[in-house]
C-alpha cells in the first residue's frame, strides 16, 4: 500500500512538474541537477505561489482528522504555505503533507520544522548544560540522536543550534546558548550542525539545522529579552559572531534572524547583517527564516507599516517569514510599487526549494514519515542510556568540602526541596517534544540507583517561591510544581523533622524549568529566599547537606558557597537527569563538567566574563581594591566561580608548560605541552584548557582567550602529556579595520583546569 502511494505520488510529481523525479543518488546537492529541476519548477510558478513558499505558519489548528477543514489547510491547498512548524507525529504530518502534494496545483512538499533544541522525546541537558560537557563527540551525538528521533516522527528541520553568546545571566535565554565564549561556542555550533545534518541531508535520519538567533540576541541591554543590542563591529566580529560563522562553515542549511536591533536596524531588516556579512563575507548558501512574527514586530520597532517592513525584510535578505504572513500578503503590491523586486522573491523562493530538494522531499515527500521508525527509534532504551551518560557529564561540581560527595549507598538519605519530586521540570525549558510524564525525578532516580541498600525519605520543605505569581510564571507549559497550600512554616517543619532522622540531606533547590528560557529574564538571580531559608534550616540540623542546584543560568550563590559543604550544579539535565544525578551523587560517575559561563558573586558585577580587556587602570596583583583603579568599593572583581571551573572527586596537578620554541614566524607552529597528573585516588576526567593573550596589539586585546581544550581521562596516579599546536591562525583577530590579522609581538600562553588557575609561558611571533 505504502509502495503504491509512493508510486502514485512519484507519478503526481512527474506529471505536474514535467520533471523526472530524482533518485536518491541524484537528490544529493548536485548543483546542476538541482538547478535544472528548480528552474523547471519555478517556470511554472505564479508570483503568488512563489510567495507561498516563503510562508511558514505555525501548525495552528491542524490536528489529525481536521486538517482538511482548517484555515491553514486551505492555504496549503492554495499553494500559500512553504512549511509548517511544531506539529508532531507521523500521522499528522503525513496528513498535512498529503494536502500539499495531492491538493495544491504544483504539489510542492512542505518543510516540517520544530524546536528540537536539546533532544526530541529523549531530552538532553539544556544547551547551557551541554556546553559544560566540553566533549564535542558527545555534543554531536546528542544532536544526532535528536535528529534520529525527530526524523522518525516526521520532522525534517530543527530551529537549532542556538549559539547566541551571552554574558548576562539575567537574560533567561542564556539557558539555550553555550555560554560566554566564542571559541567554545564555535566548536559546539559545528558539532551540533554536524550532528543534525550528518553528511547527507537527504538521508531519512538527518534533518536540516537552523542556526539562531542571528545575531547578537544574547547581548540584550540589561538582560531583558528582545532588548536592544548595540556594540562595536570589532566586538561583534571577535566575540559574538564566530559561532554563527562556524555553523555556516559547517554547512548549516538555514539561519534564523533575531528579534533584536543591531546598529538601529532590526536584524530582520538588516541588509548588512543578512546579506553583506552572511552571504558575501561568509558565503552562506542556505535560506534565512525570520523568528516568530519577526517581520510584523518591526512595526513596533518603529521602522514602518507592515508592507514597508515586509519589503525591507525581503530586500535585506529574509527568505522565509515565520507566522506573520507579511511577505505573503504585501509583496505583490510592493513589487508593483517598486519597493520590492521580483528578482529577490525568485531568489528567496529558489532557496526554499533548494532546501526541500536537498532534504530529498521532491523524491519522496514522506521520506520522514515512517510509522515503524516512529515506534522503535524514539525514546528507546539505547537513546535514554546515552542521554543519561551525557547528562552526568554536564553537571558541574562547584564545591565538595570534606569530601561529602560521593554519598554512600547506605543508611537514610533525606531528599528535600521543591525540585526533588518534580519530573515535569527535569527536561528544562524548550523541550517541546518531550513527554514530561516519562521524565525521571531526583527521588525516582535515587531510589532506582540505591535499590534497597539505603532508605530514601522525602519532604518538599518549601514552595518554589513565597510569591505564588512568581511560581506561576516559572511553571508554565505543563511544568507545575503542585504548589503546597499549607502555611510555609508547616511545610518547613515537616522537612526539618524528616531530615533530622536521616544520615545525609540532599537539597534539590534552585530554579524551576521556566524560570529561564524565552521571556524569563530575572533581575535577581539568587535562589528564591524561601528556599534559602529552607537550606538554612537543613544546615541547622547538623547533618551533612548536599545542594543539588537546578539552574537555567549562572546564579548568585555566594552564601551557599560559604555555608553549604557540597554543591552540584545540575542545570536541567533532560529526561534522564534523575538517574544521572544519582549516578554522580553516589560516585558511579565522577563529575567532570566545567562552566561555560562565569558565576558572579553578586548581580551588580554583571556582565562579568573571563575574556575582558585590561583597561588603563587594572588592579595590581593581589589587591581587590585600590582607589582610582577599575574596581568596586564593595566587592572584588573576582567571580564566584570562573569560566572553565569545575571540580572532580579526584584532583589533578599540572606541570609547567613546555614550549617547542621561543618564537615563530607565520607558517610555523609552536607546540605547548603540559603533563597532567591525577593526584587523587580514583579515575577521573579533566578538561585541559589553553588560553592565549596577545600582549601588544594595534587594538586592545582581552586578558585571556580560550584557544583550545582537550578532555582527557586519567586513572588514579596516572600522568598524561597534553599538547596543543599553536599556529598563526590562533593568534589572529579582527583589527580596527576588521581585517583578520596576527600581529607580531609577545604572546602569553596559559594552560590549566579553569580560566583562573593556570600555568604560564610566553613566546614571540616574528
Ligand atoms: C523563538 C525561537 C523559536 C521560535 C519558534 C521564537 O519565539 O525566539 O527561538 O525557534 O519561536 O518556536
Amino acid at each position: 500500500m505504502k509502495k503504491l502511494l509512493r508510486l502514485s505520488l512519484g507519478f503526481l510529481i512527474i506529471t505536474s512538474l514535467n520533471v523526472v523525479a530524482q533518485t536518491s543518488q541524484e537528490a544529493k546537492p548536485d548543483g546542476s541537477r538541482m538547478k535544472s529541476f528548480i528552474d523547471a519548477l519555478m517556470k511554472k510558478m505564479t508570483l503568488e505561489e512563489k510567495l507561498g513558499q516563503l510562508n511558514l505558519p505555525g501548525a495552528g489548528d491542524i490536528t489529525t482528522g481536521q486538517a482538511s477543514s482548517s484555515d491553514i489547510a486551505k492555504k496549503i491547498e492554495q499553494g500559500k504555505v512553504g512549511g509548517l512548524f511544531n506539529i508532531k507525529s507521523v500521522a499528522k504530518i503525513k496528513e498535512v503533507q498529503k494536502l500539499a502534494v495531492e491538493k495544491s496545483r504544483l504539489k510542492i512538499p512542505l518543510l516540517f520544522g520544530m524546536d528540537v533544541i536539546h533532544g526530541y522525546e529523549t531530552v538532553f541537558p539544556i544547551p547551557l548544560g551541554m556546553s559544560c560537557v566540553w566533549d564535542m563527540k558527545l555534543v554531536e551525538r546528542s544532536a544526532q540522536i535528536a535528529a534520529q528521533e525527530a526524523s522518525a516522527d516526521g520532522i525534517n528541520w530543527t530551529f537549532s543550534p542556538m549559539v547566541d553568546i551571552s554574558r548576562d545571566p539575567r537574560w533567561g535565554r542564556i539557558s539555550e546558548g553555550n555560554g560566554e565564549d566564542a571559541y567554545l561556542g564555535s566548536q559546539i555550533a559545528k558539532a551540533m550542525v554536524k550532528g543534525y545534518q550528518g553528511n547527507d541531508l537527504s538521508k531519512n535520519n538527518t534533518i536540516m539545522s537552523c542556526v539562531k538567533h542571528y545575531a547578537l540576541y544574547g547581548a540584550a541591554e540589561a538582560g531583558r529579552d528582545y532588548g536592544t543590542t548595540d556594540m562595536s563591529r570589532q566586538r561583534m566580529y571577535n566575540e559574538y559572531l564566530p559561532p554563527y560563522k562556524a555553523a555556516v562553515d559547517a554547512g548549516v542549511g538555514s539561519v534564523m534572524a533575531s528579534f533584536n536591533e543591531i546598529d538601529g536596524i532590526p536584524a530582520t531588516a538588516n541588509k548588512w547583517l543578512l546579506t553583506d556579512v552572511l552571504r558575501k563575507q561568509w558565503g552562506f548558501k542556505g535560506f534565512v527564516v525570520t523568528d516568530y512574527t519577526g517581520i510584523n514586530e518591526m512595526v513596533d520597532h518603529g521602522i514602518g507599516d507592515l508592507p514597508t517592513v515586509s519589503a525591507r525584510a525581503l530586500m535585506a535578505g529574509v527568505d522565509m517569514d515565520m507566522v506573520g504572513e507579511g511577505l505573503l500578503t504585501t509583496l505583490q503590491k510592493s513589487v508593483k510599487e517598486g519597493k520590492a523586486t521580483q528578482q529577490q522573491i525568485d531568489m528567496a523562493c529558489r532557496r526554499i526549494l533548494e532546501a526541500k530538494y536537498k532534504l530529498g522531499l521532491f523524491e519522496d515527500p514522506y521520506r520522514y514519515c515512517d510509522e515503524n521508525r516512529a515506534k522503535t527509534e524514539i525514546f528507546n532504551d539505547a537513546n535514554r542510556k546515552e542521554a543519561r551518560a551525557i547528562a552526568a557529564e554536564s553537571f558541574v561540581l562547584l564545591k565538595n568540602e570534606g569530601n561529602v560527595l560521593p554519598l554512600k549507598k547506605t543508611g537514610t538519605i533525606a531528599v528535600i526541596g521543591p525540585l526533588a519530586d518534580a519530573k515535569e521540570n527535569m527536561p528544562g525549558t524548550w523541550s517541546v517534544a518531550a513527554n514530561f510524564s516519562r521524565a525521571t525525578s531526583v527521588i525516582a532516580g535515587l531510589k532506582e540507583v540505591v535499590g534497597d541498600k539505603a532508605k530514601i525519605v522525602y519532604a518538599k520543605g518549601s514552595n518554589l517561591d513565597a510569591d505564588s505569581l512568581i511560581e506561576q510564571r516559572g511553571t508554565m507549559f505543563g511544568k507545575s510544581l503542585n504548589r503546597d497550600q499549607r502555611p510555609d512554616n508547616e511545610i518547613l517543619a515537616e522537612a526539618v523533622n524528616v531530615a533530622s532522622q536521616a544520615d545525609v540531606i540532599v537539597a534539590a533547590l534552585g530554579e524551576s524549568a521556566e524560570m529561564s528560557g524565552e521571556a524569563s529574564s530575572r533581575s535577581n538571580i539568587d535562589i528564591p529566599e524561601i528556599q534559602r531559608d529552607l537550606l538554612k534550616a537543613l544546615l541547622k540540623t547538623g547533618k551533612p547537606v548536599v545542594l543539588v542546584l537546578f539552574a537555567g543560568r549562572p546564579m548568585t550563590i555566594k552564601w551557599e558557597q560559604q555555608n553549604v559543604p557540597a554543591i552540584l550544579n545540575v542545570w536541567f539535565g533532560g529526561s534522564e537527569a534523575g538517574y544521572a544525578i544519582a549516578d554522580v551523587l553516589f560516585g558511579d560517575v565522577n563529575p567532570s563538567g566545567k562552566l561555560s559561563t562565569t558565576f558572579p558573586q553578586n548581580i551588580g558585577q554583571v556582565p562579568l566574563f573571563y575574556n575582558h580587556k585590561n583597561t588603563g587602570r587594572p588592579l595590581p596583583e593581589g589587591k581587590w581594591f585600590q582607589k582610582f583603579r577599575a574596581n568596586y568599593l564593595d566587592v572584588s572583581n573576582d567571580p564566584l566561580y570562573p569560566f572553565g571551573y569545575g571540580l572532580s572527586y579526584t584532583s589533578f596537578s599540572y606541570s609547567d608548560i613546555k614550549l617547542s620554541a621561543a618564537s615563530m614566524k607565520p607558517g610555523q607552529k609552536i607546540t605547548a605541552s603540559v603533563a597532567v597528573t591525577n593526584t587523587g585516588n580514583r579515575e577521573g576526567k579533566e578538561v585541559v584548557q589553553l588560553y592565549i593573550r596577545d600582549l601588544v596589539g594595534s587594538s586592545t586585546r582581552p586578558v585571556k582567550e580560550l584557544k583550545g581544550f582537550q578532555k582527557i581521562e586519567l586513572k588514579a596516579g596516572e600522568s598524561k602529556t597534553v599538547s596543543f599546536d599553536i599556529s598563526v591562525n590562533d593568534l589572529k583577530y579582527f583589527n580596527y579595520d576588521l581585517k583578520y590579522v596576527a600581529e607580531p609581538g609577545e604572546f602569553k600562553i596559559f594552560i590549566g583546569g579553569n580560566s583562573h588557575d593556570v600555568k604560564e609561558a610566553g613566546f614571540k611571533l616574528e
